[in-house]
């Protein structure tokens, strides 16, 4: 194969084109028009909630949720040390400050270490949990690739301590529940907030762009308000509160109605896709693909191997530059956010299975496209190349 077969790229097989021409037609690109609604309306029906508001970035995104969680400058976020960074920085744009927390086997925020960090490391006083001086006002919880974190408990506590949650569901849309306390529950739906991205390496895209949704409708309602500047007068240009030109443009929504056609199609694909890849991985000494919770229906967006470093010690660097060479393209898990400059001197809570992961995750190609010949050749390159690296 002379081509890279890519990590994650988008599918534009449906009525793309034919919406995209529509909202240019009708000539309403920007922040009005009706496939925003329709969009917004797709969303809130496939979640089984009342209400979603769609905007520019799952950072935008991020960022409302967690002013609508009222979170102020000086207080403090509990945030995963193991995700993208666009779930950290909006902490820093309300001039709040993060606490980074642990990961379980999922790759999701480790719920025993959330609890014992609130329990022994801070004071509740008044049904206001202090760590030092500092108000702990929320949680962001990432679900990772996909998977979904183990709600439940970490719901749990934060009931105890009254703390907000926000799901950065960015990865994870239409990721569910199928058994327990939070049967059929979508991944974003959960907490008080849940917030989705449609950048273009996400299960659906509409070039860039993103959604909130709250427990509370009216909460939505208010987060549309400050995504649209704030504007109080359908006449006059009043404004009560500080608002972000944060709304998703027509453009874009005519592009993610017509992804959202496909999502149950997407989620399919690669559901399948997911099992064919751990049969050729069944056995495999050198490395051993991440599963996904039980009791949930995952969306299997993205795909990881973990690496067996008893036995491979070389960089990931060397892994993923020797699979380039042979068409395959694969990426390291994200360098720890409490490892980035902006971030060295932040607090950190007993972290010890994110650096572990770090060392070890590989991404590898999981496109809705892809094709059974392409993923044996991927999971072939794979296992040679690290039995190429491999000590024995
Ligand atoms: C993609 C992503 C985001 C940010 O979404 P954008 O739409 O790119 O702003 C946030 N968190 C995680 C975990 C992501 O993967």
């Amino acid at each position: 194969m002379n081509r890279l077969i890519p990590l994650s790229v988008p599918n534009f097989e449906g009525n793309e084109e034919k919406y995209v021409n529509d909202a240019l037609e009708q000539g309403w690109v920007s922040t009005g028009g009706v496939y925003i609604t329709r969009l917004e309306q797709q969303m809130a029906k496939f979640l089984h909630t009342d209400d979603v508001a769609v905007c520019q970035s799952g950072t935008a995104a991020l960022h409302l949720a967690l002013i609508e969680a009222g979170v102020n400058p000086g207080d403090e976020v509990i945030v995963p040390a193991l995700t993208f960074i666009a779930t950290v920085n909006p902490v820093k744009y309300q001039f709040a400050t993060p606490i980074f927390m642990d990961c379980d086997d999922s790759l999701c925020m480790d719920p025993i270490k959330l609890q014992n960090f609130c329990k022994h490391e801070c004071v509740f006083r008044n049904g206001v949990l202090f760590h030092n001086s500092r108000i702990v006002k929320a949680v962001i919880v990432v679900h990772v690739f996909g998977n979904i974190a183990d709600m439940v408990s970490i719901i749990n506590t934060a009931h105890m301590y009254h703390l907000k949650i926000i799901e950065d569901a960015t990865e994870a849309l239409g990721t569910k529940y199928t058994k327990g306390l939070y049967c059929d529950r979508y991944a974003g739906t959960i907490g008080d907030f849940g917030v989705f991205s449609f950048n273009g390496n996400k299960i659906i895209t509409t070039g860039g762009g993103g959604a909130v949704t709250a427990r509370n409708p009216i909460a939505v309602k208010h987060l549309r308000y400050l995504s649209t500047q704030a504007k109080d007068d359908p006449h006059y240009y009043i404004h009560n509160e500080v608002g972000y030109n944060y709304r998703m443009t027509n453009l874009q929504a005519a592009l993610g109605v017509a992804q959202m056609e496909k999502l149950p199609e997407f989620i399919r694909r690669k559901q399948i896709n997911y099992e064919k890849y751990k049969q050729m991985f069944d056995g495999f000494e050198l490395g051993r693909m991440i599963p996904f919770r039980e009791e949930t229906a995952s969306n299997k967006w993205f795909y990881s191997l973990e690496i067996n470093r008893d036995k491979v010690t070389v960089t990931l660097r060397d892994i993923i530059t020797e699979l380039e060479k042979r068409g395959v393209q694969t990426r390291a898990v994200w360098g720890l956010i409490n490892e980035q400059l902006p971030y060295r001197n932040e607090y950190t809570y007993k972290l010890k299975k994110v650096s572990y992961y770090a060392d070890r995750i590989l991404n590898f190609p999981s496109s809705t496209q892809i094709t059974d010949k392409e993923i044996i050749y991927v999971a072939e390159q794979i296992k040679e190349t690290l039995e190429r690296f491999s000590n024995e």
